[in-house]
């Protein structure tokens, strides 16, 4: 059934609906309990510079797995944290987790810590960090926080300053899926990034047409041109890694390197990684 709602505007409502609220609402307990139970882990994906096939670090990637749904994935869980507030508890677990965990690898690598938009409004984020960073030990300049543009959309000076002050911190601010959003290139000189993550979608693209090659080469030149470096995400193919390499990525993060792993496995991904294996073919195979 569909009925008239406020300034004239229509709103479903029928039992599918409805179900998929209770079952949002269901989610959302158990998202609760599984925080207190300690359900959630987090996923380590290696990025990989491509000049040298070396790891430069690893992001972490929230995974739940839940008694009887098995794993949701972290789009519906992290939006669901959002609404209800969940977010900032399970922000500060994923950071310190991602934190501790980094300080047991070797100094060179970095780690990348993804933050919600919601993350911002609430309080003393830049404390959050502080704390963290202070409990873990880990040195600030090796932690990356990758930020989605879709932050920025209604970035009000407010914003603007927790971003100087979290990078006043000693740490390094990446924006994440650029090219998606409405605004991407405007953000870009409201506030100096470290890094630009190129969306999957344009890397996916880059077999079909030259439109893909195009847009990524731009964005490569843009970063190059304000200090910032770049990386492409969701690499899947040795020939997209080869197209990345000729137009001047300098790292690469997708399938073809690793699927995100759970953090013992990420520890063995680091002591038999071979940079040789991994670099760039000279010729697309
Ligand atoms: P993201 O930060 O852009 O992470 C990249 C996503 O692409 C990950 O999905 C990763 O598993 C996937 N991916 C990596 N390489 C490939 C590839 O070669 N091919 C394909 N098809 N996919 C690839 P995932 O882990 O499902 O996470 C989805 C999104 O959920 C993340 O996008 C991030 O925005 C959010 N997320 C995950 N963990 C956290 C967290 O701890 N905190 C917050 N705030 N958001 C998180
Ligand atoms: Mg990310
Ligand atoms: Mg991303
Ligand atoms: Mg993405």
């Amino acid at each position: 059934a569909v009925k008239a709602g406020k300034r004239g505007t229509f709103q479903f409502y029928d039992r599918q609906m409805s179900e998929g609220l209770d079952d949002r609402r269901q989610l959302e307990t158990d998202l609760r309990r599984a925080i207190e139970r300690g359900e959630l882990e987090l996923y380590y994906q290696p990025s990989v510079v491509l000049k040298t096939g070396e790891i430069a670090g690893f992001e972490a990637l929230a995974r739940w797995r839940h008694p009887v749904r098995g794993n949701v994935p972290p789009t519906t869980f992290i939006s669901i944290a959002e609404e209800c507030g969940l977010i900032h508890a399970i922000g500060e677990w994923s950071l310190a987790e991602a934190c501790r965990k980094a300080a047991t690898w070797p100094d060179r690598l970095k780690i990348a810590v993804n933050l919600s938009p919601v993350q911002f409004a609430g309080p003393d984020l830049v404390g959050m960090v502080r704390g963290v960073l202070e409990r873990t030990g880990l040195p600030a300049h090796r932690l990356e926080l990758e930020i989605t543009e879709q932050m920025l959309l209604d970035s009000g000076e407010a914003t603007l300053a927790i971003l100087r002050d979290l990078k006043a911190l000693g740490l390094r601010v990446a924006m994440d899926d650029f090219g998606t959003g409405y605004s991407s290139l405007n953000y870009l000189r409201s506030f100096p990034f470290d890094r630009i993550k190129v969306d999957r979608s344009f890397v996916t693209g880059l077999g079909s047409g030259a439109q893909n090659a195009a847009i990524i080469r731009a964005v490569i030149d843009i970063a190059r041109a304000l200090g910032m470096r770049t990386t492409a995400e969701g690499v899947e193919t040795a020939d997209q890694q080869h197209v990345l390499s000729l137009l001047g990525c300098d790292e690469v993060q997708g399938y073809l390197f690793s699927r995100p792993v759970p953090a013992e496995e990420a520890q063995a991904l680091i002591s038999r990684w071979r940079p040789e294996d991994r670099r760039a073919t000279t010729r697309a195979a």
